[in-house]
């Protein structure tokens, strides 16, 4: 759902580095974002995402590397040259301004006209759903509001490349499910060019169009959110999106072997390293009647079955030890029919589902 504004643009990053110390904090990323897509940096605390970014504001300035925004070389432009709106995860107002005085800053650093100015910020305003509020106080303001009014102050001078660093961490869950989708019609409306900051998995897949998944300093993989999902390029994207249980298997000329016996693969295997299957909790199932012929079986022991409302996990061990996770939707019926700890049950996994990637984190 790309919609390319007028006036949205590229985003180039070449070979940038960025050391404290010891720490590559980035070491040696390049990353294109698309004109007009919404892109999110995604991985754990200390991977590096929020140096990126502020290297893309330009409050940080790389050791290496090279940053272009359309066809113009940014490294060297100040922070308020390079028309780029920001939205932090503290909210970083003014607690003394009202909400107008907030939203209007950028303006006045511009030295926008004061008509101009009133009308931008009301339209701001309108655009986070805050119409009317431009007298209030900041500390009368929820948390929603307060990102809303933080949001409002990014747009209003219309960047062409909006960056937002975890801007929903501090809400409630509820909330932050709310502005998530908010902000993904926000951004189909606006169209500006979009790097948003997360280590919320799901938040990631909900939001993006593609997602570079961050670890070290270095992007792991760049891909949309259902080939991350279905694809991932090695265990460390494997284990951070989503759940997943990983087997060693062995190479025996084009086949693979689990336990020594040939697996049935829908995709492609790996061409080098070692290799692990990969097996999400919702792709594998209890085999029944149902269940096809051509399917990977596999002879397990329950081991925990846990109710969780909406569905059920249950923890089963094959014969080496080794822990498969399976999550089925539960309906009438569906818990007291279940085998339980420290019965035999047999899982089926269909080819399709059997996701063959390369150990280590790439
Ligand atoms: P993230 O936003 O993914 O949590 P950061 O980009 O903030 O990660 O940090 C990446 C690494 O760089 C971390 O190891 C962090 O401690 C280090 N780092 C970031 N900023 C500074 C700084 N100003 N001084 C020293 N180390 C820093
Ligand atoms: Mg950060």
């Amino acid at each position: 759902m790309q919609n390319e504004a007028v006036g949205a643009l590229p985003i180039t990053v070449r070979n940038v580095t960025k050391r404290y110390g010891r720490v590559f904090a980035l070491d040696d990323v390049s990353l294109d974002v698309r004109s007009g897509e919404f892109l999110t940096l995604l991985g754990p605390s200390g991977s590096g995402k929020t140096t990126l970014l502020m290297v893309l504001a330009g409050f940080t300035r790389p050791d290496r590397g090279s940053l272009k925004f359309g066809e113009t070389e940014m490294i060297r432009k100040p922070p308020h040259l390079r028309d780029v709106g920001m939205v932090f995860q503290n909210y970083a107002l003014f607690p003394h301004m009202t909400v107008a005085g907030n939203v209007g800053y950028p303006l006045r650093l511009r030295n926008t006209p004061k008509a101009e100015a009133e009308s931008r910020v009301e339209r701001a305003l309108e655009t986070v759903q805050l119409g009317g509020y431009g007298a209030r106080r900041i500390d009368q303001l929820s948390g929603g509001q307060k990102q809303r009014v933080a949001l409002a102050r990014s747009i209003v001078f219309e960047p062409r490349i909006l960056l937002m660093d975890e801007p929903l961490s501090a809400l409630d869950k509820k909330l932050r499910d709310r502005m998530q989708i908010e902000l993904r019609h926000l951004h189909e409306k606006l169209g500006m060019t979009t790097v948003y900051v997360t280590h919320d998995q799901r938040e990631a897949l909900t939001m993006s169009d593609r997602i570079a998944v961050v670890n070290h300093g270095r992007i792991m993989q760049l891909a949309t959110p259902q080939a991350l999902y279905d694809r991932p390029a090695n265990r460390f994207v494997a284990d951070f999106i989503g759940d997943s249980a990983f087997l060693p298997v062995t190479r025996s000329g084009d086949q693979v072997l689990l336990h020594g016996a040939p697996l049935k693969i829908g995709g492609s295997i790996p061409a080098s390293g070692s290799l692990l299957l990969m097996i999400r909790p919702e792709r594998v199932r209890l085999a029944g009647e149902e269940t096809g012929e051509d399917v990977n079986r596999f002879e397990a022991t329950v081991s925990e079955v846990v109710y969780q409302g909406d569905s059920y996990l249950l923890y089963a061990r094959l014969s080496d030890g080794s822990e498969i996770g399976l999550r089925g939707p539960i309906r009438e019926g569906t818990v007291a029919g279940l085998p339980k700890p420290g019965a035999q049950a047999t899982l089926a996994l269909a080819p399709e589902d059997a996701i063959l990637i390369e150990d280590g984190d790439g």
